[in-house]
């Protein structure tokens, strides 16, 4: 009987497709392995077999498999079912959650991009067409899969593809251009191992007067040890030998040919760095102790616990406590932390406990890197405890304990764009039920979702009200510039209350930092005369100027435009700024404090993992006096000298157009203000604001969460909101603008039908169009009470009649569940 198996192709198409298998692969086939499938015309791609059979589908006649690229799994029973969850849930294919979920290295494709490995060194002989495609790639050293596959005039060549990127001969190209480390690492010894110190003087002599060689060979002795040796060499590797002993590959390849010495190659694994030592984790102190035994106990009945304390109030010790717990039980634990607080701060406490049973995954990192770690997961010798970024509930795992939500308030774990639209913190509850795991949320500042599940009894509530060495709460100075505005006394962004007190921290050898949200504040260019904006042509957007460039740039599409002489409107030439930057303000507090030492911290700056670091590593050391930054500053950092934060303009969070404003903006400072004065004393924040009456800069003064709480959840009930009222957002795109107003009206009508008043819409998004195509959003509230799956299916069925109607052909139909 002919065998057939389903896969998931990486494409947004909406089911799974089957393949026959020809003979020859019968055998070599399991589910949740890779197999190269052709798909459309002439392309190729990976893809995933979720089940092997014998039924032929019906409607379609299937073609062959081209090849099978693993002989076991690399996608485990347990996260093909949590895929399936993350699809239905977030109303996205099964394809958009397989390219979420795996590296790009593990999803090859004609359209992928390789690219030449300069510092490959072939240990083993290399097979014919591996050969080739390397010399083919060598000579042009970036290439499309499909323009190779061409070139070598084969049909398919994913599989040379794959190997050759196992051997590290070639990458996947990536947007940031990363660090390479290699797997391998060259090595040096004597070729004779047995030469004793006569042997090692003829040699010297030998040398004559190559006095290149002869000091490369002294530096080995050097390096190595060799004089003091009992019996016992330090490994030297090739690379250290010739930068320390200024010699080129030339001259060390003399002595190679010369039988003097010999290379060896010694595997590294980039991933376990050795001779990690790991000490004891802090003793608890009394409160966090509480803290501790409180949560052990509510994960006796309840999956899901709230741990609310306040900033610098040990979470994170007790987290270790709750993973050394979790070890000893024989389980893994997964540690999630929103992308931009994921610091080597947070890593080296970890590492310090834990050693080389972390493993840490971040988006930052080589995409090769990645790969690595997904199989080691597979292995048989796999990380215990992963630190991770939201896309690390994707690894396999297969003793899955714990997982640890730390900042679970942040909106950074919901991702936007692509599909699938899902939120980390819920998908990693969903992943815990899946294998009986618990998980802890941990914040100083709650979502209101959460606090509402915590305070209702769904999930445990543990508090955690002082600071470890009750080091106090910061105080908050209130400043309205509003008034000082019209007084005409701002310098600038800043207050002389701010200007006074940065003087007075920079006097007394304190640091300083200062919060600009990024939001709805970016520099823009305007007209004088008649407020002309400049806009992207493709998005409707007005464009950010880039001072150091001097160019307008569109955030959504990335194009760049010259700055106009003029005003295209209205002739007129004087265009100024608008908006306070991160730029800006650098620039400003330059020209106030030419002495201090100044940094900034925002997405330009911090394009690579490295730069990041940078940035905080200098302040951390006090190399920096001045941070100026975007809510990164804001996010799990742990710095001690600083006794001044400023949060220059309070307003920017609180007028954006959004349920969550409020709270976001009370978490946002929050947490900001937790970074000051953290060891030595009670630190100072200024709150720049132009509405200082407004009651949540009271609650943010008094650090009041629950009165907060209390006002938003009143606001969302009345307004229909969550946590009453789950919403879904549905997007409609389309090139031509009547063609999506007459869909949109049309599948707002049939959603009516159905769904009544809990239809809100089409309306134009805040941006209308992105990238040529135009956007119309309806807005779906569904109250608690019923079913999902009802609405899901209900949906679904209306988006079928609506995209499978000729008059909206190509409509792009999506949806954003639960969205941020
Ligand atoms: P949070 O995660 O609540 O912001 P942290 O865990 O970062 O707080 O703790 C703040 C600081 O206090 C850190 O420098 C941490 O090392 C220190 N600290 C907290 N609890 C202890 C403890 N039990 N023993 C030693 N140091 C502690
Ligand atoms: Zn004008
Ligand atoms: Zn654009």
């Amino acid at each position: 009987m002919k065998k057939y198996v389903d896969v998931i192709v990486p494409l947004p198409i909406a089911s799974q497709y089957t393949y026959s298998l020809p003979s020859e692969l019968e055998e070599s086939v399991q589910e949740g392995c890779r197999v190269v499938v052709s798909f459309g015309r002439k392309k190729f791609y990976t893809a995933i077999v979720t089940r092997v059979h014998y039924t032929a589908p019906e409607g379609y006649e299937t073609k062959d498999i081209e090849e099978v690229l693993d002989s076991s799994p690399v996608l485990l029973p347990k996260q093909f079912e949590f895929w399936k969850w993350l699809s239905t849930y977030y109303l996205c294919t099964l394809g958009d959650v397989y390219k979420a979920a795996l590296p790009s290295g593990m999803k090859l494709e004609s359209e992928t991009v390789v690219v030449y490995n300069e510092e490959f060194e072939a240990t083993h002989p290399l097979g014919d067409s591996e050969q080739r495609l390397l010399d083919l790639l060598s000579a042009d050293k970036e290439q499309y899969v499909t323009q190779l596959q061409r070139s070598m005039g084969l049909k398919n060549i994913l599989p040379v593809v794959k190997r050759l990127l196992d051997k590290e001969a070639i990458f996947v190209k990536e947007d940031i251009k990363r660090q390479y480390k290699p797997r391998t690492e060259a090595r040096v010894r004597l070729a004779n191992p047995n030469l004793d110190e006569t042997g090692m003087m003829k040699l010297f002599d030998s040398m004559g007067r190559a006095k290149k060689q002869l000091t490369v060979l002294m530096k080995y002795v050097e390096l190595s040890g060799w004089a003091g040796r009992g019996g016992h060499l330090k490994e030297v590797t090739k690379k250290e030998l010739l930068e320390k002993a200024g010699a080129t590959t030339t001259i060390f390849n003399g002595l190679v040919d010369k039988g003097v010495f010999e290379v060896y190659y010694q595997e590294i694994g980039r991933l376990q760095k050795s001779g990690i030592t790991t000490s004891a984790s802090h003793a608890l102190n009394p409160a966090q102790q509480e803290a501790f035994t409180s949560i052990l106990d509510n994960f006796r009945q309840k999956n899901v616990c709230l741990l609310h304390g306040v900033t610098s109030s040990g979470k994170t010790e007790i987290y270790i406590h709750l993973i050394e717990e979790a070890l000893k039980a024989g389980k893994q634990v997964l540690y999630l932390l929103p992308e931009i607080a994921l610091t080597t701060q947070i890593t080296e406490r970890l590492k310090r406990v834990f050693g080389s049973r972390l493993g840490v995954y971040h988006s930052k990192f080589p995409d090769a890197e990645r790969v690595e770690i997904w199989q080691k997961q597979l292995g048989e010798e796999e990380y215990d405890v992963i630190l991770g970024v939201r896309s690390s509930i994707f690894l396999p795992f297969k003793r899955l304990g714990l997982v640890i939500v730390d900042e679970e308030h942040e909106n950074t774990y919901k991702q936007q764009d692509p599909a699938p639209r899902y939120h980390a913190r819920s998908s990693a509850i969903m992943l815990a039920s899946m294998y009986g795991a618990k998980v802890l949320l941990g914040t100083a500042t709650p979502s209101v979702e959460t606090y509402f599940n915590a305070t209702n009894g769904k999930y445990g509530l543990v508090e955690l009200k002082e600071r470890y060495k009750d080091i106090q709460l910061p105080h908050i100075e209130r400043v309205d510039i509003k008034e000082l505005a019209h007084q005409k006394r701002m310098q600038g962004p800043f207050s002389p209350m701010l200007v006074k007190e940065i003087h007075d921290a920079l006097d007394r050898k304190e640091q300083v930092i200062l919060f600009q949200n990024r939001r709805g504040f970016a520099p823009m260019i305007e007209c004088h005369t008649c407020g002309w904006v400049p806009k992207c042509k493709n998005c409707d957007v007005s464009l950010t100027y880039h001072k150091g460039l001097n160019v307008l740039t569109c955030h959504y599409c990335g194009c760049t435009y010259q700055v106009p002489r003029s005003c295209p409107a209205c002739s007129g030439i004087e265009l100024q700024h608008r908006g306070f930057g991160t730029e800006r303000i650098e620039d400003d507090i330059k020209l106030i404090f030419p002495e201090a030492k100044v940094a900034r911290m925002d997405l330009d700056t911090t394009r690579t993992r490295s730069a990041y670091e940078k940035i905080i590593a200098d302040f951390e050391q006090g190399k920096t006096d001045i941070l100026i930054g975007t809510q990164m500053v804001s996010k799990g950092l742990d710095f001690q000298n600083v006794s001044v934060v400023g949060i220059l303009n309070a307003d920017t969070m609180l007028n954006y157009p959004d349920f969550r404003s409020y709270e976001r903006a009370f978490q946002l400072m929050a947490q900001v203000a937790g970074r000051a004065g953290r060891k030595n004393k009670q630190g100072l924040v200024i709150l720049q604001t132009k509405s200082p009456d407004l009651p949540v800069i009271q609650q943010v003064i008094r650090n009041d969460y629950e009165q907060l709480y209390f006002d938003q959840l009143a606001e969302r009930q009345l307004f229909r909101y969550p946590p009453y009222y789950r919403l879904i957002y549905v997007y409609l795109k389309h090139r031509k603008p009547d063609v999506l107003d007459l869909a949109s009206e049309t599948m707002a009508q049939h959603l009516r039908t159905g769904l009544g008043d809990r239809v809100l819409g089409p309306d134009k998004p805040p941006i209308a169009r992105i990238q040529t195509l135009y956007i119309k959003k309806m807005i779906v509230k569904v109250e608690q009470t019923i079913s999902m799956a009802k609405v899901r299916d209900y949906l679904l069925a209306v988006q079928r009649a609506i995209v499978e109607d000729e008059r909206f052909r190509s409509l792009i139909v999506y949806y954003d569940v639960d969205p941020q």
